[in-house]
């Protein structure tokens, strides 16, 4: 358990007051070795949950002038210089909510986004491989003629969001914000009452390590935290500081993305421009595969599988991964199982006709098709083939006295619904005000009791979505023609034919 000292509960003296207090002694003196350097919020993690926070306490008048520290393990400078060509697309992307959109609008980080980069989506088909049930979403149905297309979500490469999140922060001016990158936290704890300085027991001290030659010179190697944010992602060095205990487990899944280009669609979309994503849960292959559209034809794939499936299917020629993908779409579950065991050609044969191409060419003739299968993949970008383990983490509170966790260092959920990332979003959103909320009222960020707002605020949130994934995750993986495949078979297809849940259930993914 964090050992809290009583100084830390006792009622709260501001710092620069005590410090102030002793100036007279302090004012030539040399800052000694031991003293952390003191910032109001310091945030762990430059992925998009924390960079997003530092983005949101930029953007507002009330906490734009707080002293605020990120540290990040790689290096931000690749990541606020990353360049990819116009055809190019990288493999990690995320549908973002009109939640989500609205929130990075509202900081102002939208309109540093490369707006070519990213693809809205106005349509949703998904369906079951076993039984056929499907249900389908069309948001641009609920249109009025006055308003935009409305869509369900955007496509954004993550990539593409931490940049404009740093050239955001980057246009708020250095004043007060420092990032420290290729900087490590290597230790965190409780700091000292100094005979001579601020009383800092109870504030978390860090100890900040260089990565690397990048490194900045100026970065100091101890900071005290006010409020110590971890945006530090699944394994968090913060969370594990406060002793706040995570329930989860392994899916024993992999989720294998890529990025794909697709044939022309068959017929025109109307409205104009409308996207489709498409989704078919295989319950005999260990999970969903999607496709998602980018833009130009390319689409986004992530095929939640077993493990074994997943090694497979990165060994195979891209030949061979793109009629698995077409098949996966297309086949029976025993024609694709079939296919996911066939013997890998010899690489000297890999100009001729794949044997997977020969096999789904075949088998298709044999096969009726529906009619929401997705255009045909035809090809598939070099090096994009990735697989990442996927894993159910909840943290037990997101909070401890000036400690408050943010994005998958609070939660990691299923991807089958696209929300992690939004999730961590909305965590973000809701923080921002939190910290803004104290600072206009003149509380301690830090305090345990401005913090509860937070955690109250998110924790169940995150719990029903979280658990939504979860169960779908655990409906969808019983292989078979049984009691359960029936069971959701029959909840997709009333729930397809019932608009208003059907509209419920859009809201919701809306977020
Ligand atoms: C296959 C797949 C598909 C997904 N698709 C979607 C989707 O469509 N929509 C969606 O919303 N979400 C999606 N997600 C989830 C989403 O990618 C994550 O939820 C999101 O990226 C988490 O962001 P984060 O900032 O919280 O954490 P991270 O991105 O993990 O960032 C944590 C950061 O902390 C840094 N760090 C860690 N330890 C230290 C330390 N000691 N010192 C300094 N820095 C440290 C790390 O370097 C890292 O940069 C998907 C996930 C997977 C696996």
């Amino acid at each position: 358990m964090r050992l809290i000292s009583r100084s830390a509960l006792r009622p709260y003296v501001c710092p620069s007051c005590r410090s102030g207090a002793v100036s007279g002694r302090r004012r030539f003196a040399s800052k000694p070795d031991q003293t952390p350097d003191i910032y109001d919020v310091v945030c762990v993690g430059g992925g998009p949950a924390g960079l997003g926070l530092l983005a949101a306490l930029r953007a507002s008048p009330a906490t734009a002038h707080l002293k605020v520290a990120l540290v990040e393990t790689q290096d931000l400078r690749k990541a606020r210089s990353w360049n990819l060509e116009s055809h190019q697309f990288s493999n990690r992307v995320s549908s973002l909510t009109p939640s989500s959109v609205s929130f990075l609008q509202k900081i102002g980080a939208w309109e540093y986004l490369d707006t070519d980069r990213i693809q809205k989506y106005q349509e949703m088909k998904v369906w079951d491989g076993e039984t056929g049930s499907r249900i389908s979403f069309d948001s641009s149905a609920e249109t009025s003629p006055f308003e935009d297309l409305r869509t369900v979500a955007t496509m954004t490469e993550n990539a593409n969001l931490v940049r404009a999140l740093l050239s955001r922060i980057e246009a708020s001016g250095d004043e007060n914000v420092s990032i420290f990158s290729n900087a490590t936290v290597s230790s965190i704890e409780n700091g000292a009452d100094q005979p001579d300085g601020p009383d800092l027991s109870g504030w978390p001290v860090l100890t900040v390590s260089p990565t690397g030659p990048a490194a900045s010179s100026a970065q100091p190697s101890r900071i005290a935290a006010r409020l110590l944010v971890g945006a530090d992602g699944i394994n968090s060095p913060v969370r594990s500081f406060a002793d706040i205990k995570t329930d989860g487990w392994d899916y024993n899944r992999h989720g294998v993305v890529a990025t794909v280009s697709l044939s022309e669609p068959d017929q025109v979309t109307f409205p104009i421009g409308t996207r489709t994503a498409y989704q078919r849960f295989l319950p005999s292959l260990g999970g969903p595969i999607a496709l998602l559209p980018l833009p130009n034809n390319n689409a986004t794939l992530v095929w939640s599988t077993t493990v074994e499936n997943a090694a497979y299917l990165k060994t195979l020629s891209p030949k061979a991964f793109i009629a698995m993908v077409n098949a996966a779409f297309r086949l029976s579950m025993t024609d694709l199982k079939y296919m996911m065991r066939m013997e890998r050609p010899a690489a000297s044969i890999s100009d001729v006709e794949d044997p997977h191409e020969s096999e789904l060419t075949w088998r298709l003739q044999h096969t009726p098709q529906p009619s929401q299968i997705p255009p045909l993949a035809t090809g598939i970008q070099e090096g994009s083939v990735a697989s990442f383990p996927l894993r159910f983490r909840h943290a037990s509170t997101y909070i401890s006295p000036r400690v408050a966790l943010v994005g998958d260092a609070a939660h990691v959920i299923h991807p089958l619904a696209g929300q992690g990332l939004n999730l961590g979003m909305g965590d973000v959103a809701s923080l921002s005000n939190t910290i803004e909320y104290a600072v206009s009222h003149g509380m301690d960020v830090g305090d345990i009791l401005t913090l509860e707002r937070y955690t109250a605020e998110r924790w169940a949130v995150n719990a029903k979505i979280g658990g939504a994934c979860d169960v779908l995750h655990k409906l969808y993986n019983v292989p078979g023609n049984g009691p359960v495949a029936w069971a959701r078979s029959l909840g997709l297809d009333v729930i397809d034919r019932l608009p208003f849940v059907k509209g419920f259930l859009m809201k919701n993914a809306e977020g």
